[in-house]
């Protein structure tokens, strides 16, 4: 980048819109067109309900961003959030934050209200009524005034209600002398709605204002609170959130501390912003989460300042790890929970994508590596039984290889003219793109050159797979990055190539140690690539291998192969399954029930 590019003024955009959307895939090409020719990199979640948008480029590109979408009447009233700012702070600080690309993605819901199966989310026309800046400004002043006048009737029936999670009301919140701000200490979103319901006697008959970020969390969570019906009408939530707020009074007003956002800037302070968090090993006053130090466990951000972090080798446990080891809680304490520990643990059970509940109703979290020329989706869909037969004991996680294989669709005809390059098509519709990836790639592989690849119509080559040897270090690169974002796992499954790449990274899995944790392996249909430095026996990790028996139906990765790949693990705490099932994962007893077998000590 020049530095006439680099002196051009930065900034970032957020804005969300609940509506309906009329036709999903149009908007997908919208984002894509309009994303890419302004060179804007970060998030873009689109639903059937609304959009939710988070991008950063070149200030001139973002407003020339805002102006299109403006033009487009679904976007009527939307609040649009632009702020200058430098450029991320490295490259770590970019990628944590989904900076370094533009993720266009379409999802269920544009935030997860609740990570429970049976939960419905919220009808967010029972949203609570929107309070600007200033009005709610001015009922918190009110609220200080009538304690003053010794009048406290109608603001002990106010209550402050801050919708995020502890590591962002740690650094920053809503104080008003006497007025009680209730912070749910949750690590994310998805748990508010278990708070909300365990604390409505609370909320029960209050006037409740309600105040996130920028305010899309208020959205959901006020629908919910609402939808609990009688002594639950009064809700009320900051419009635009603590961003529009601090924008009205630079000097911070009610706001105490910084703002925490989920884009590069990581946080935003008033003029006068105090630091009111403290170092989570030596308590001294720190409020900066540039580092990105996070919890062993749970992977919850936390504090530790410059000084604590020299220590070398520390691993640091979050203050609700704490606790949960202390006394024996698998959820936060809250001050009036403690009579409420056990049906809570008892709930926690029949969650079933609870990522941070501990003790031994917990699932395992399993990171699932798909095979060469897949992708997530793809394998998802073959190991959907799997997951159907294990899901009380597991969750598989699935994610697309970094190497990008091939980019196959159907060129529509425009006019009758099917020879328009693509530049001039425009991107196709998301359904028709399949998109297919690898873990390990020919070592002369450059990113791209495969674009054009078509499946091989001659003769099968029994020995393909052995030649992918190369990319490793970048895929082992990837999977870090998806540990930060996604993790923790409890153990990795590898398919074919997948497993093959989940081997080699349990060679290396005491080198990976505080930033790749896992407990176990799950190796089917495997084969050995790069594991030539290491001896049989020698990779120390409990491994379940699943392969086909010899002369039995897998016809693409021999039993040789894959009774070869379990040679390399240690013998005591390897189990191997043969089955005649196939290039696939059997699921039938009494495969399934070996499998679950395996599972159960880690649980
Ligand atoms: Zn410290
Ligand atoms: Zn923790």
């Amino acid at each position: 980048m020049s530095d006439l590019e680099r002196a051009e003024p930065y900034g970032v955009l957020l804005y969300y819109k609940y509506a309906s959307v009329p036709d999903l895939d149009e908007l997908v090409s919208f984002y894509e067109r309009s994303c890419n020719s302004l060179g804007l990199l970060g998030r873009v979640r689109l639903a059937a309900h609304g959009v939710n948008v988070t991008v950063g480029g070149k200030l001139s590109a973002l407003e020339e961003h805002i102006d299109v979408v403006k033009s487009n009447a679904l976007f009527e009233g939307t609040d649009f959030k632009l702020a200058s700012c430098d450029q991320p702070l490295n490259d770590k600080v970019a990628k944590e934050c989904g900076f370094t690309s533009l993720s266009i993605r379409v999802v269920e819901e544009l935030v997860t209200f609740s990570s429970h199966p049976l939960v419905r989310s919220p009808d967010i026309s029972f949203a609570g009524r929107h309070l600007s800046a200033l009005e709610f400004h001015s009922v918190l002043q009110s609220a200080g005034k009538l304690l003053d006048e010794g009048s406290p009737t109608s603001s002990e029936r106010l209550v402050l209600l801050d919708a995020r999670n502890l590591y962002e009301t740690r650094i920053g919140k809503f104080h008003t002398p006497g007025l009680e701000t209730l912070d749910p200490q949750i690590r994310q979103y998805s748990d508010l709605h278990d708070w909300i319901d365990d604390n409505s006697e609370r909320l029960q008959g209050k006037c409740i204002l309600m105040y996130c970020t920028g305010g899309i969390r208020c959205e959901m969570a006020s629908a919910y609170i609402k939808g609990k019906g009688s002594g639950f009408e009064n809700v009320y939530q900051l419009y635009g959130g603590i961003q529009r707020y601090l924008e009205q009074f630079p000097d911070g007003g009610f706001f105490k501390g910084k703002n925490f956002v989920f884009d590069h800037r990581i946080s935003v302070g008033s003029s006068n912003a105090n630091v009111i968090s403290t170092c989570l090993l030596c308590s001294c006053p720190f409020d900066d989460y540039s580092t990105r130090c996070r919890c062993a466990s749970c992977r919850m951000l936390v504090l530790v300042c410059d000084s604590c972090r020299q220590v070398e080798g520390s691993i640091y446990t979050c203050e609700l790890c704490q606790k949960h080891s202390k006394c024996g809680l698998s959820t936060p304490a809250t001050e009036n929970c403690k009579s409420e520990v056990l049906p809570r643990e008892i709930k926690l059970s029949t969650l079933s994508s609870e990522r941070q509940g501990f003790g031994a109703s917990r699932k395992l979290r399993i990171l699932c590596l798909h095979g060469f020329r897949q992708n997530a989706s793809s394998f998802k869909g073959r190991t959907a039984s799997l997951a159907k037969k294990l899901r009380n004991i597991a969750e598989l996680v699935f994610v697309d290889a970094p190497h990008e294989l091939c980019f196959i669709f159907q060129p529509p005809v425009i006019d009758g003219h099917s020879e328009l390059s693509t530049e001039h098509r425009g991107p196709p519709p998301k359904e028709k793109c399949k998109k297919k990836f690898a873990w390990l790639v020919p070592p002369d592989f450059t990113a791209g050159s495969e674009a054009d690849w078509k499946e091989a119509d001659g003769p099968f080559d029994p020995l393909q797979y052995q030649q992918q040897t190369g990319g490793f270090d970048s895929s082992l690169a990837y999977l870090k990055s998806m540990y930060l974002q996604e993790g923790p796992f409890d153990g990795i499954l590898g398919f074919s190539q997948g497993a093959a790449m989940a081997a080699l990274v349990c060679a290396h899995k005491d080198k990976l140690k505080g930033e790749m944790n896992f407990r176990f392996a799950i190796l089917c249909s495997g084969f050995t690539l790069n594991l030539a430095e290491f001896e049989h026996g020698s990779i120390n990790c409990p491994s379940l291998h699943i392969f086909g028996r010899d002369h039995g139906r897998d016809r693409q990765i021999p039993n040789k192969a894959s009774a070869d790949l379990s040679e390399y693990f240690e013998n005591g705490s390897r189990v191997v399954i043969q089955h005649d099932s196939g290039h696939i994962i059997p699921t039938r007893s009494p495969y399934i029930d070996e499998i679950k077998n395996f599972l159960q000590q880690f649980l």
